[in-house]
């Protein structure tokens, strides 16, 4: 905390009350609401309460009006919804001033956004657009006499960095998927909805999307960030051809395919892979730890997940502290054996 202050000159003077409200960027993937949506609402909802002002998301693409409800019932006070045909699919260009449209007219206090693919790219894009600083990849989101306090790992994730826009608006920031509560489903749900006019010259646009190719699991690999299901290899596996146990075990399981970050650094499998406090955050089902120790750093990217099994062969491994279920025994003897029995018992059903 306070290791490093960097204290730059206001660039001018901002009627900071102007700025009201709280607001959230939904993001819709194949017609569905994706879950990190209703985590940064369940946040912002706290955000908002504390100010004492609204809670209000934005969802922009073709069709996508049908999901207010969703949101309403959720506890979003207003949505803004941003429709158009050329919408349908993500581009920077089109999002980001869409976006920076309605930002520059109803000005809120506090925009945040899902450090997904697309988030990621559209909020740098949003922030260059209205010349703002932003906060990416935010563990930590609270308020600090009245200013958004925003924590991230900084460093390679040694230290914790609170950021804080004293001087400018909106303030933003991205946030990593499966860090948030997710707000809860209440009763009434009473909304405003703006339907804000979106103009797009589809002639001028400089990237068109012809057509949308999505893979299944078993071409590329299911992301750990939106499995249910997880088994995740560490040191212990041995080496690079040793991860096909772990990936026959997934394969069983319709399972994503996570690592420690020493696999990773070994070379056995994509960084995108990695879990933990310089990788992914992830919270599911069931995450099978496989030859991993259970340092802090891993921990913190997995102990929020709901079943967690771990084999290892050293029974002190820090790993079964966090573990429901734990199996001592070398991983290349256990693994197979797993793998076989839940074959035929999956072929059964
Ligand atoms: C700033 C920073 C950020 C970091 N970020 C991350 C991160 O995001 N994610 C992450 O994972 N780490 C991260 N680390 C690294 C972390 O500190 C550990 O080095 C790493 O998690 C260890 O990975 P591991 O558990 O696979 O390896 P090890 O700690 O070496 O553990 C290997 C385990 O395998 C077991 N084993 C060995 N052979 C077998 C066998 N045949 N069968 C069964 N078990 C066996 C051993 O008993 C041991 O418990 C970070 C470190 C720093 C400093």
């Amino acid at each position: 905390m306070r290791a490093i202050i960097i204290q730059r000159k206001k660039i001018e003077d901002v009627d900071l009350s102007k700025f009201q409200d709280v607001w959230i960027v939904a993001e819709i993937k194949d017609s569905k609401i994706r879950n990190v949506s209703f985590e940064l609402l369940g946040k912002a909802k706290d955000l908002a309460s504390e100010l004492n002002q609204k809670t209000c998301v934005v969802l922009i693409g073709d069709n996508v009006k049908r999901f207010s409800e969703e949101f309403a019932k959720r506890g979003a006070d207003r949505i803004y919804v941003a429709e158009h045909e050329a919408l349908k699919n993500y581009y920077t260009g089109t999002y980001s001033a869409v976006i920076t449209g309605i930002i520059s007219k109803y000005n809120p206090n506090i925009v945040l956004y899902p450090a997904t693919i697309n988030g990621r790219d559209l909020a740098p894009r949003v922030a260059a657009n209205i010349r703002l600083g932003l906060t990416a990849d935010c563990t930590g989101l609270s308020i600090h006499d009245g200013l958004l306090l925003q924590t991230r790992p900084a460093f390679g994730g040694n230290i914790m960095a609170d950021i804080i826009c004293p001087t400018t608006r909106p303030q933003m920031a991205t946030v990593r998927p499966n860090v948030m509560e997710q707000a809860s489903i209440q009763e009434n749900g009473n909304v405003e909805i703006i339907e804000v006019p979106v103009k797009v010259d589809l002639q001028g646009l400089k990237v068109k999307t012809t057509e949308v190719i999505s893979g299944t699991a078993a071409e590329c690999g299911i992301p750990v960030c939106e499995a249910d299901t997880i088994v995740s290899g560490g040191r212990g596996v041995g080496s690079k051809e040793n991860f096909k146990l772990i990936e026959d075990l997934a394969n069983v399981l319709n399972a994503a395919v996570g690592a420690s970050r020493a696999a990773v650094d070994l070379g056995w499998i994509p960084k995108s892979q990695q879990v933990g406090q310089s990788g992914n955050t992830v919270s599911p089902k069931i995450y099978i730890a496989c030859g991993i120790s259970g340092t802090i750093q891993h921990l913190v990217g997995m102990k929020s997940s709901d079943i967690i099994i771990a084999i290892n062969k050293d029974p002190e491994a820090t790993i079964f502290s966090v573990a429901n279920y734990g199996i001592v025994g070398d991983l290349c003897e256990v693994i197979p054996l797993l793998t076989k029995a839940l074959k035929e018992k999956l072929s059964q059903n």
